[in-house]
């Protein structure tokens, strides 16, 4: 049996992730607000770096992987704050933990929602690792209706550029600690219900995202990849983004890889 450390736990992908874990066996340390293992806010350097402090001593000192779900989809400044810094800054206050297992694995969620237009100096302030900046950015663009929009997909590219930067670096493959996300479609959970409970809300969700695979997915169909990838099994998946999203990349990105 492994031990996981699992963000978003409370809810949707994260809580279905949790609970395929355990039923299989395995010791999961959830994270999240509130109503798991670890409350925490990860919307702030102080909340991440306690959670990870938490978690870390609740699995005695040695993780095996961490799976970070947590995240919101509100068009303010505080979606950059949990998408981005909430898992980047969590998983690296947790990689003295992974770097102690025997098969250390990190897995994060990223979105199709990445292949959609965003705010370039956004992504760049997230990636340079500058908060305040990318904050401030995110509150301009939270003025303006269509400019509020594009906060949430912003977050999710700077999340599947981090992974393709930071993977690959002596702090992570170097380590032997294979980290990768995944980029789901639509989902069926919490985060989705009031979007999906109109007729013009599901037809405007499903003119951005075309799924000619089964439609919208269940949590489970996103949680046993991210289960996959942070497997003893993932040996060479290395810094990618794997779109599970019943076919919306393929249909929007076409021969464009
Ligand atoms: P959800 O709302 O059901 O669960 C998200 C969880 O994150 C909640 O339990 C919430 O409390 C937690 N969270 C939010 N802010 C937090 C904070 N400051 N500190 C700690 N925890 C916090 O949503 P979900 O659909 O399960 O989404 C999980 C992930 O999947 C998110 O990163 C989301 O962006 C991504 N995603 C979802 C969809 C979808 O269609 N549902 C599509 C693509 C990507």
């Amino acid at each position: 049996a492994r031990t996981y450390v699992v963000t978003g736990a409370a809810s949707g992908i994260g809580k279905a992730t949790a609970q395929i874990l355990k039923d299989a066996g395995h010791t999961v340390i959830g994270v999240d607000l509130k109503g798991t293992d670890v409350s925490g806010d990860l919307s702030s350097t102080a909340g991440r770096v306690q959670a990870a402090e938490e978690a870390t001593r609740l699995a005695g000192g040695t993780v095996d992987a961490v799976i970070a779900c947590a995240g919101l989809s509100i068009p303010r400044a505080i979606t950059v704050a949990v998408n981005y810094f909430g898992m980047t800054e969590f998983i690296e206050a947790m990689q003295p933990a992974l770097a102690k297992s025997a098969a250390p694995r990190v897995a994060l969620i990223s979105s199709m929602a990445s292949m959609q237009p965003v705010i370039a100096p956004l992504v760049d302030a997230m990636l340079e690792g500058n908060e305040a900046a990318a904050m401030e950015i995110a509150a301009q663009a939270a003025e303006d209706p269509r400019a509020a929009n594009v906060i949430y997909p912003s977050s999710k590219l700077a999340i599947s550029r981090w992974v393709r930067r930071e993977a690959p670096t002596a702090k992570w493959a170097g380590a032997g600690i294979p980290v990768n996300a995944v980029a789901p479609g639509t989902v069926v959970t919490p985060m989705t219900k009031e979007l999906l409970a109109t007729a013009e809300g599901k037809a405007m969700t499903d003119a951005y995202v075309p799924m000619p695979l089964n439609s919208h997915q269940p949590a489970e169909s996103i949680a046993n990849l991210l289960i996959w990838l942070t497997s003893v099994e993932n040996s060479h998946c290395c810094g990618q983004t794997i779109y599970c999203d019943g076919g919306a990349d393929t249909v929007l990105r076409g021969d464009d890889i």
